[in-house]
C-alpha cells in the first residue's frame, strides 16, 4: 500500500534505519554497506492456462549475506513490486540479527492475486516460479531458504520444497531449503501458530515490567485488556485467539478486506475465523456490529492495536487520530515513518515489526536446524525425561506414605509433570526464550539510554550492532 506524500516503504524502512544509525558509532562505509539491498532478481515467467499464456512477475531479493542462508517469505500479492521486497528483505535481515537466527535477510513475492485462480493452477505457478528462482540459487539449504508470508502458506511450501527436490535428487537436505511446510512434508510442529504465538509471547513479556506498561499509560496484565486486530489471517487469526483463549484479552474489533466487525463484549474468533473462510469477509457476522469502512476502527478506543495484514495502514491520514496507548506491529510495515512520528509525540507505544513478528523466522529456523539433522525435536529425550520425572514421583508417593499421606498431589500436577516434551512443547519453549531474550536487549537500551525514546530506535540499535559484528568478524 503506497501513500500519498509520504515516503515508499523501503524509504521509510531506511529513514528508521538512519535515526537509529545515527547513535551508533559506525564507519560511514559499513553503515552504507548495511543498509543498501545486496542484489534483487526480477524473474517473468509464462505458464499456459486456461487455454492461453500467461506472464508472471516474480521477485527475490536478498538484503544482507553477513550470514548465509538468507532467509525471508514468499509473497503471494497483487501490491508486490522491487521496492516493496526490498524493504521486506532489508527488515529480514534486522529481525534476524535481532532474534539470533542465524541468518541474512531476503525477500520474494509474486505480482499474482491468488484468489483469482484454482488450487491446480497455483500449482503450476508456484512450482515455476520455484524453477526460476531454484536454478539460481535463490531457492537453496545453504544459501537462500524462503518460508510462508502474505498470500502463501504450507501448501505452496510443500510445492516449492517438491520442486527443489525434483531438480536436485541427490541433495539429502533439500528439505531444507524452505520452511513453513506442512508436518508430513518435513515441516516442524508449531510452525503454522509460530508469528501469532510469537506475537503473544511479546505482549505477555511486556505485560511483565510495569515500567513498560506506565509508559503506554496502562496498569495491570493482559487481562481483560481489549483489542483490535486488523487482518484475521495467519498471524492475526493465532494472535487473537491465544490473546483471548490463553490470556483473557478481549477482541472488540476486526478489522478485514470487506470492512470491519465490532462487539464491545468481545468477539468469538474461531467462529468469526470460520465465517471470514466460509463467506470471504466478515460481513453479516452475527451479533457484531459491521462497519463498512473498515479502516476508521483503528481509530476506535482499545488497549492494543494488532495491525496485522499489510504496510502502510497506518501513516500521515490518520496516525494523529488512532486512540490505542500500545501498538504492536503484527504486519510489516504497517506504520509509516511519517505516522511512526506522530504515535511517538503522541506518547504511543509501539513494539516494532522486527522484533514483534519475529516469531514465524524463529521457528522457521528450528524446522531448518530440524531438516538437517533428519530427526524430529524430542525423540531422542522424551521417555528418558518421562522415567526420570516418574522415579521422583515414586520416591516422593513412598515418603509420603512412609509419613502418613502427607502428600498428595493433584492427578493434574502429576500428568503435567510426567509428560516429556514433544516437539510442539519445545518449539513453544524456543520461541518463548527467544522472543523474551529478545525483548529484554531492547528494553534494557530503552530504559538506560536516553537517547533511546522508543522500542523501534532499540531494535535497530540491538540488530544493526550484531549485522556490523559479523562484517567486522568477516575483516570488512
Ligand atoms: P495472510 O494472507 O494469512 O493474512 C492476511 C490477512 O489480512 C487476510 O485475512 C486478508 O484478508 C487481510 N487483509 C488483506 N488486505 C487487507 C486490508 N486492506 N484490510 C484489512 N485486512 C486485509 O498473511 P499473513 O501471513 O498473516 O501475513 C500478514 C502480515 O504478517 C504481513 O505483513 C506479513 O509480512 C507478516 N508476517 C507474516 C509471517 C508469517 O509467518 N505468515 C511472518 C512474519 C510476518
Amino acid at each position: 500500500m503506497s501513500v500519498k506524500n509520504e515516503p515508499s516503504f523501503r524509504e521509510s524502512v531506511d529513514l528508521m534505519f538512519n535515526r537509529a544509525v545515527s547513535l551508533l558509532d559506525l564507519p560511514p562505509g559499513l553503515e552504507e554497506k548495511i543498509r543498501v539491498c545486496n542484489a534483487t532478481y526480477t524473474v517473468r515467467f509464462g505458464v499456459r492456462l486456461r487455454g492461453s499464456l500467461q506472464t508472471f512477475t516474480g521477485y527475490r531479493s536478498v538484503h544482507s549475506e553477513h550470514m548465509e542462508p538468507v532467509k525471508g517469505g514468499i509473497r503471494y500479492s497483487m501490491g508486490v513490486n522491487q521496492d516493496e521486497v526490498e524493504a521486506l528483505a532489508a527488515l529480514m535481515t534486522y529481525k534476524c540479527a535481532l532474534v539470533e537466527a542465524p541468518f541474512g535477510g531476503s525477500k520474494g513475492g509474486l505480482c499474482i492475486d491468488p484468489r483469482e485462480y484454482e488450487e491446480h493452477e497455483l500449482e503450476l505457478i508456484t512450482r515455476r516460479f520455484a524453477y526460476e528462482l531454484a536454478k539460481r540459487d535463490l531457492i537453496h539449504p545453504s544459501q537462500n531458504v524462503p518460508a510462508p508470508d502474505m498470500g502463501t502458506g504450507e501448501r505452496e511450501m510443500a510445492w516449492i520444497a517438491d520442486q527443489y527436490a525434483r531438480m536436485n535428487t541427490t541433495d539429502i537436505n533439500a528439505k531444507a531449503c524452505v520452511t513453513g511446510k506442512p508436518l508430513n512434508a518435513g515441516g516442524i510442529a508449531g510452525r503454522v501458530e509460530a508469528t501469532g504465538r510469537g506475537v503473544q509471547y511479546a505482549l505477555q513479556e511486556f505485560f511483565r515490567d510495569a515500567r513498560d506498561v506506565e509508559k503506554a499509560g496502562m496498569s495491570g496484565t493482559l487481562d481483560g485488556k481489549a483489542v483490535i486486530v486488523q487482518g484475521l489471517g495467519n498471524v492475526g487469526y493465532h494472535a487473537a485467539k491465544f490473546l483471548v483463549e490463553e490470556d483473557g484479552a478481549k477482541v472488540i474489533g476486526v478489522i478485514e478486506r470487506d470492512g470491519a466487525v465490532t462487539n464491545p463484549a468481545g468477539l468469538k474468533i474461531d467462529e468469526l475465523h470460520n465465517w471470514i473462510l466460509k463467506h470471504g469477509g466478515v460481513k453479516g457476522f452475527p451479533g457484531a456490529t459491521y462497519v463498512e469502512n473498515g479502516a476508521l476502527v483503528l481509530e476506535e478506543e482499545c488497549d492494543i492495536l494488532i495491525p496485522a495484514a499489510l504496510e502502510g495502514v497506518i501513516n500521515l491520514t490518520n496516525a494523529a487520530k488512532v486512540k490505542a496507548p500500545l501498538i504492536i506491529e503484527a504486519a510489516n510495515g504497517p506504520i509509516t515513518a511519517g505516522a511512526d512520528d506522530i504515535l511517538r509525540e503522541k506518547g504511543t507505544v509501539i513494539i516494532p515489526d522486527m522484533y514483534a513478528n519475529a516469531g514465524g523466522v524463529t521457528v522457521s529456523y528450528f524446522e531448518w536446524v530440524k531438516n538437517l539433522s533428519h530427526i524430529r525435536f524430542g525423540r531422542m529425550q522424551r521417555r528418558q525425561e518421562e522415567a526420570r520425572h516418574q522415579l521422583v514421583v515414586d520416591q516422593l508417593e513412598s515418603l509420603s506414605d512412609a509419613m502418613g499421606n502427607a502428600w498428595s498431589p493433584s492427578p493434574d500436577f502429576k500428568q503435567k509433570y510426567l509428560r516429556g516434551a514433544g516437539e510442539l512443547e519445545l518449539v513453544r519453549s524456543g520461541l518463548d526464550d527467544t522472543m523474551r531474550t529478545a525483548y529484554q536487549s531492547m528494553r534494557e537500551l530503552w530504559h538506560e539510554r536516553e537517547d533511546v525514546t522508543d522500542l523501534r530506535i532499540a531494535a535497530y540499535l540491538v540488530s544493526i550492532g550484531k549485522v556490523a559484528s559479523s562484517y567486522r568478524a568477516k575483516g570488512l
